[in-house]
């Protein structure tokens, strides 16, 4: 039997948590880690009539890419809108989970999804994803103590360069210090320089690790002060594919009108929008999913010929046109409604006996006559 915090878990695995915004709510929204679930419901919006299908189709757990709760709930009022939706999930036992910007930002996620449809090739992140950004450490440590704090470092998996671990170099030297009054040091005595014989250990590791990291070490580590440094490094040695919007090439250059046609077709859309004046030919295109606007110079300054992405305000689109950037805005609902084929794959390629539906009730919250 499977339980809602094994399908969580699987999704993680390509979205990992770390890599949502500071301002997004991802992960469970209402309901439990550890009910039995037999039934998945996938959507792009949590919305009544979705909750409605859920309980129809008996579903034990709905995963939406847009959280379900975002703004601050003041008051839960079950005579209506999103308070009446959470009387009817806690009902039925139904719990809701999302995916959201981890999910946009993942290296196997919904922008490498779309990007795959749109038969874009050599993708790269557009704003490779400051999650991921590597740092060197390094730690100076008695002699003695080094061996803890190398088995620190593996243990948290620090050091780790494609298929290899517990990578570290170091290097013994000599360092000096003077104990000042009211300290209580290891080795030596107040008010005394003294000289000892000290490795400086060096590994990689990702920035989001660190604090933790940096306070393991500390617990092993002998001195009342621990000396350490955290280096940046080129963000080029990134290890993951993980970042906000993707850039890559067309196969084969494209003329914009049949650019444009194939867009409508493989994201399966009625039409699109337009800014600015199209290149003479589409080979190399930057996207990104939902509501993009921001990266449009981004996308510019990385020669993109055209940029993919949803809800462009008119003045948004005056920025682009001023950019000479040619910007496709397929929607917002246009760009993520195919999340829900993503997260169903990631569920079904996990496990074998749950039953993944795609909502048949989700809709865009905009219509076009
Ligand atoms: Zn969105």
């Amino acid at each position: 039997m499977l339980a809602n915090h094994d399908i969580f878990s699987a999704i993680e695995q390509t979205a990992p948590r770390y890599l949502a915004e500071d301002w997004d709510n991802t992960g469970l929204q209402i309901g439990s880690y550890s009910n039995t679930v037999n039934r998945v419901l996938l959507t792009l919006d949590v919305t009544e009539a979705v909750v409605d299908e859920a309980i129809d189709k008996k579903a034990d757990l709905i995963v939406s890419h847009h959280p379900f709760l975002f703004k601050g709930l003041k008051s839960i009022n079950i005579d209506s809108g999103k308070g009446k939706v959470i009387q009817k999930l806690i009902d039925h036992r139904i719990s809701v989970y999302s995916a959201h910007t981890n999910l946009d930002a993942a290296g196997g996620g919904l922008n490498h999804y779309i990007a795959d449809l749109l038969e874009i090739k050599s993708i790269k992140p557009l704003v490779p994803s400051d999650a991921d950004r590597l740092y060197k450490l390094v730690i100076y440590s008695p002699v003695d103590a080094t061996d803890a704090i190398l088995k620190v470092l593996g243990e948290n998996r620090a050091g780790s360069l494609g298929n290899y671990s517990h990578c570290t170099f170091r290097v013994t030297g000599k360092g000096t210090f003077k104990p000042l009054t009211g300290s209580a040091p290891y080795i030596g005595t107040q008010d005394q320089i003294q000289t000892v014989s000290e490795d400086r250990i060096e590994a990689i590791i990702g920035i989001r690790s660190a604090d933790d990291l940096i306070t393991k070490i500390k617990a092993v580590h002998p001195y009342e002060q621990m000396a350490y440094d955290l280096f940046p490094m080129d963000q080029s040695v990134s290890r993951r594919q993980n970042g906000l919007g993707i850039i890559g090439e067309l196969e084969e250059a494209m003329m914009p009108d049949a650019f444009i046609t194939h867009i409508k077709n493989k994201l399966e859309l009625a039409a699109v929008r337009t800014t600015g004046n199209p290149p003479k030919q589409i080979k190399r295109v930057a996207l990104c999913t939902g509501s993009g606007s921001d990266f449009i110079t981004t996308a510019k300054v990385q020669k993109a010929d055209c940029f993919i992405t949803g809800d462009l305000k008119y003045h948004e689109a005056q920025t682009a046109e001023e950019s000479h950037i040619w910007v496709i805005d397929a929607g917002h609902y246009g760009t993520e409604k195919k999340a829900v084929f993503l997260l169903k794959a990631i569920i079904d390629n996990a496990f074998d006996d749950v039953e993944t539906m795609i909502s048949t009730k989700m809709r865009s919250f905009i219509e076009t006559h």
